[in-house]
């Protein structure tokens, strides 16, 4: 009997990926370059379900029912490269070689259309929710032709988290859609992990409170609006006890964030569609400053604010707290939707908003409740300009604003440092102002460069003779 699908990559993520396939009743054919791996699955978790192990790519192509369906889960980059080109020779036209690892979606777009040329269907696809994700269920978002997606939707939606009935995949689009997409997932979980880690700050430095105190803030939280996956594992981090010094865990880490490089992917491809990302980007740069010793060796002589700040009341600071927590994630969200809009139309995939929210409700690591009412919003208007301009939001907004005001101002005034949320807070006050101070921009532009304006009382382009007479012209 045939294997109707393939992995290759049995590290932790392609091996619970395999697992999870035969597991959902898939006779899975595995592979990895060094058979250890291989036989360690089989030994291992062989009783699962139905395997078929492979000692070469050979050997597992051999091992499939056509259509072919291959997954590859090996490192992203060269590694994904070097196994697509010695896997394609062995292919037949129409068989899929679908990508799952964590690639670049530029690589995407490429690696698509070579296969294409090449008679093979390729589909790039975003797996979050990490091992625990690729083995009980993750949120699945692959990009790549209809008819290839049409020939892995079974297994997918079998194998993907499931939320009230509903699993975790749909097709995001074509070619790069799905890793664009999956680039924007992480993009947001940086921001609400930054929009977390500065709310702990503020209760911890504001109200003086321990860690243990804030997991059971937290764990409230939990119970509300902003109940997350994040929000969960943030009470259990807090509330975790160095097992070698008996201190709170979180005292004995070191406070240097690291990353991977998909946040980074995420801001940088915003600059290039102008799409302001700019929750993404301080969640970035703040992981950045975290790792900069020197920076903030240097930075530790300078002064703080010398007035001591009025202490406000705790139980209002923490209200305040929630509601400022609450607006920057709305505003980070919205802002990642406007980029994914953005993607869709500079590539053409006609992305759904509201799909793209309802597979992200369960296996990932942004999973949320928040989420159904993003999917709501686009439900309403699939064609919603942003995320601010849904009615529910724009309440919820309203009702946090002067909370989230007094949390910047109160943060601002113990220097204490909230890029975030203060980031949220100008994207905010920025996109309601009716009058921006870029036609001073405009006029510094002209000034110096002679690259003209536009009026608001009159159509075309004009400059002004600022060395000369300072006279107007149309252009
Ligand atoms: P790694 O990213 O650590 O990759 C290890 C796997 O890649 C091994 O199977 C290894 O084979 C194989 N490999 C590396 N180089 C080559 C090569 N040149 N040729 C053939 N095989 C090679 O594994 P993970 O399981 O952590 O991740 C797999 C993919 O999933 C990555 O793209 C990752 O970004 C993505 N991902 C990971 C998540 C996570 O939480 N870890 C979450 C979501 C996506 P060998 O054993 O022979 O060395």
């Amino acid at each position: 009997d045939k294997a109707q699908i393939g992995v290759t990559g049995l590290a932790v993520m392609g091996r619970n990926l395999a697992r999870n396939l035969a597991r959902n009743g898939h006779r899975v054919a595995v592979h990895n370059r060094h058979r250890e791996r291989t036989d360690e699955l089989i030994e291992q978790f062989g009783s699962e379900g139905e395997f078929v192990p492979s000692h070469s790519l050979r050997e597992l192509v051999d091992s499939l029912e056509r259509p072919r369906r291959i997954v590859v889960m090996v490192k992203a980059g060269g590694p994904t490269d070097a196994v697509i080109e010695e896997l394609v020779p062995m292919l037949d036209n129409d068989d899929i070689v679908v990508d799952a690892g964590n690639a670049n979606f530029e690589d995407t777009l490429r690696r698509e259309s070579s296969l294409a040329e090449r008679g093979v269907r390729f589909v790039g696809t975003g797996v979050s929710g990490g091992e625990e994700g690729a083995l009980h269920g993750p949120s699945i978002m692959p990009g790549g032709s209809a008819s290839a997606y049409r020939e892995l939707e079974p297994i997918l939606r079998s194998i993907a988290a499931d939320v009230d009935g509903t699993p975790c995949v749909t097709h995001v689009g074509e070619n790069g859609a799905g890793h664009f997409v999956k680039m924007v997932h992480n993009g947001i979980e940086y921001a609400d992990m930054q929009l977390i880690a500065e709310t702990y700050d503020l209760l911890r430095g504001v109200l003086g409170r321990g860690p243990g105190e804030i997991a059971e803030t937290f764990r409230e939280f939990d119970r509300g609006r902003l109940e997350s996956y994040l929000i969960g594992i943030t009470a259990e981090v807090l509330d975790h006890t160095d097992p070698r010094t008996g201190r709170p865990f979180v005292d004995v880490v070191l406070d240097q964030a690291e990353q991977k490089g998909t946040g980074r992917w995420t801001v940088q491809n915003a600059l290039e569609l102008a799409s302001p990302v700019s929750g993404i980007a301080e969640a970035v740069f703040a992981r950045s400053i975290s790792g900069q010793v020197r920076l903030r060796q240097a930075g530790r002589n300078l002064p703080g604010p010398s007035t001591p700040a009025e202490q406000p009341d705790p139980e209002r600071f923490v209200a305040d707290v929630e509601q400022a927590l609450y607006a920057s994630k709305i505003i980070a969200y919205a802002q990642g939707f406007n980029q994914i809009r953005a993607g869709s139309e500079t590539y053409d995939w006609n992305i759904d908003y509201g799909a793209v929210a309802t597979i992200w409700r369960g296996g990932c690591i942004i999973r949320a409740k928040f989420l159904d009412r993003i999917r709501a919003a686009y439900d309403q208007n699939p064609e919603l300009p942003s995320l601010l301009g849904d009615e529910n939001f724009r309440q919820a907004l309203e009702q946090a604003q002067d909370s989230w005001r007094r949390v910047v101002a109160t943060a601002t005034s113990l220097g204490i440092p909230v890029p975030g949320m203060s980031a949220a807070l100008a994207y905010y006050d920025t996109v309601r102002a009716e009058r921006l101070p870029a036609s001073l921009i405009q006029g510094q532009r002209d000034y110096f460069g002679a690259h003209t304006y536009r009026r608001t009382d009159v159509d075309g382009v004009f400059h002004t003779e600022w060395a000369g007479d300072r006279s107007e012209h149309g252009a």
